[in-house]
């Protein structure tokens, strides 16, 4: 056979040879040990916690060693894509602080290394192709889906290993005379590999996660290019991951399969081969067991879900952490206040059987870092979050920024803040009340007599003044608690509960319920004070004349 010929029969209009356009795409000047490493999605317009994992160990790795991170966009399957997948994938790893210094952007390609969207590359796959041809290392084959699944059957029903190797690869030793006949017919033809591995033969790799393989040798004769001459990924990988100038590829394990024909096809193609991060999947307990988060079973994987139940970027970057490098809450402790990008991060610490995912730590470590926030800050995401979820809190928010930013401060700042806020969604329960159209009518305790709840309401009334500071204040609590007959011993009403009618916390909860609507609030003597005395007055009015 005439390799030669073959190539040119088949890519007549490749004209470029391999080393010019290496040439395009020179070495980048990058500090030593600097990682050149990219996000690679395909446009599908569903973003989810995986992408956000790949992307979080990319840019880690990339920022944190001077390196580079760029978006290229494998939209190879063009039945998959969605319009403006591509913007949401950018604006979701932004909002989590995944910026990219090259790739694809909201308005085409920026950077020197493009095209990165692999439509846009079919020339210069066609120029690898050719060369592969042309050393013998690539045929066409023009096998229908017919006789492919003719193949498949015959080697289910003999029990082997299905797939299109030696004796099944029927195109791989053609004459030029009959792949001139199918080309002459206009037949569709996909390029393979011609594989020259075997299965007996294993050999030594080393992932940066999952340490050691032993890897066995690919026998099979993949496809290259599909019959629209647009690549697979296999070969796009290759090509794009040389050109590139990519060092590490951090990816899903699915690919852990194709790891043997990647090397085979690197190797083949005189490619230096980029160091591999097989990152394992996102676990989740399901009773006693683990299991594969699930886009049909498990809302939380989409990255929509975080946005729109409230939980802050900072908090699914600081969760994502925990899980993804054990040592990280450690040095959280210590560094209570360091931005997340400066702790060290290690591909090496990754799970290699993957990471479980535990929504309840989310949400604590969610409530810890927005207590960790200033009032400002709550302020600003909260109504960020509440114009485009609740606009009408939204707009209850933004109508008087300081009257929020100080209901916001209660129990902020100092060694022990309060941790009512896992996601934007719980501040309307927690302080709707502050506003007269969210608070709720009060449901007392009905083994309390109205009567008393009324005597006691009125005498606050009657020696309320918003003046007092917080002991005074109490004060007045303990004195109507034992003019009424109720104890302030708390200690001696637990020894003998049946000894009084009432405590001052019974009391308190009357108050507390009158001027918030609820049993559970936030300090009942900042809440008055943030109130003011009218509203405060008028609040209590109002609970008396409905009892
Ligand atoms: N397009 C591939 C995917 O979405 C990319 C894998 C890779 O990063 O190489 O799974």
């Amino acid at each position: 056979m005439d390799h030669k010929a073959l190539a040119e029969l088949l890519f007549p209009n490749v004209t470029m040879t391999p080393e010019e356009v290496e040439a395009k795409f020179p070495h980048r000047n990058l500090p030593e040990g600097a990682v050149v490493t990219r996000m690679a999605p395909s446009p599908t317009g569903f973003v989810h916690m995986g992408h956000l994992v790949q992307g979080l160990i990319s840019e880690r790795m990339a920022h944190q060693s001077g390196g580079v991170l760029f978006l290229r966009i494998e939209d190879t399957d063009a039945k998959r894509e969605v319009p403006g997948a591509v913007e949401v994938l950018i604006d979701s790893m932004k909002y989590y602080g995944i910026q990219f210094d090259e790739g694809a952007t909201m308005d085409g390609d920026s950077g020197n290394y493009g095209p990165y969207r692999q439509r846009q590359r079919a020339d210069i796959y066609h120029v690898f192709a050719k060369k592969l041809v042309s050393e013998g290392h690539a045929y066409p084959c023009f096998c229908t889906e017919e006789e492919l699944s003719t193949m498949r059957e015959q080697q289910e029903a003999n029990k082997e290993t299905t797939g299109y190797y030696g004796k099944y690869a029927m195109w791989r030793d053609r004459s030029m005379e009959d792949i001139q006949a199918q080309l002459n017919a206009g037949n569709p033809w996909v390029l393979r590999f011609r594989s020259e591995g075997s299965i007996e033969n294993q050999f030594k790799f080393d992932d940066l996660v999952k340490g050691k393989l032993t890897i066995t040798e690919n026998n099979v004769d993949h496809v290259l290019l599909k019959s629209d001459g647009i690549p697979t990924y296999h070969f796009a990988h290759a090509v794009d991951d040389q050109l590139m100038r990519t060092t590490h590829v951090v990816r899903g394990d699915e690919w852990l399969p194709s790891l043997p024909f990647h090397i085979q096809l690197f190797k083949t193609l005189g490619f230096k081969l980029p160091k591999y991060v097989h990152i394992g999947p996102l676990m989740k307990m399901d009773g006693n067991s683990k299991r594969k988060l699930s886009k049909r079973k498990d809302p939380e994987l989409a990255m929509t879900y975080y946005t729109a139940e409230g939980f802050p970027a900072k908090a699914v970057y600081e969760y994502l952490m925990t899980v993804l490098n054990s040592n990280f809450e450690d040095w959280r402790r210590a560094n209570a206040d360091a931005p997340a990008d400066t702790f060290k991060f290690s591909p090496k610490k990754l799970n290699p059987a993957g990471s479980l995912f535990d929504y309840a730590k989310l949400v604590d470590v969610s409530k810890n870092v927005i207590s960790r926030m200033s009032a400002e800050e709550v302020y600003d995401l909260l109504t960020a979050w509440a114009q485009e979820y609740d606009p009408d809190f939204g707009a209850k928010l933004t109508a008087d920024p300081d009257y929020a930013k100080r209901i916001l401060a209660i129990g902020r700042g100092g060694k022990k803040p309060r941790k009512d806020l896992a996601v934007w969604k719980d501040a309307k329960p927690y302080m709707g009340f502050f506003y007269d159209e969210y608070l709720e009518v009060p449901q007392f305790d009905e083994k309390f007599d109205k009567a008393v709840v009324i005597d006691v309401l009125n005498r606050f009334l009657e020696k309320f003044d918003i003046n007092d500071d917080s002991n005074v204040w109490f004060e007045k609590v303990k004195a109507i608690t034992t003019e009424i007959g109720f104890t302030t011993d708390m200690k001696a009403y637990k020894a003998d509960p049946t000894a009084f009618p009432g405590t001052v916390a019974d009391v308190s909860t009357f108050l507390r319920q009158a001027v918030t609507g609820k049993t559970n609030s936030p300090d009942l003597y900042t809440v008055m004070q943030i109130l003011g005395h009218e509203r405060t007055v008028d609040r209590i009015k109002a609970t008396i004349a409905k009892l």
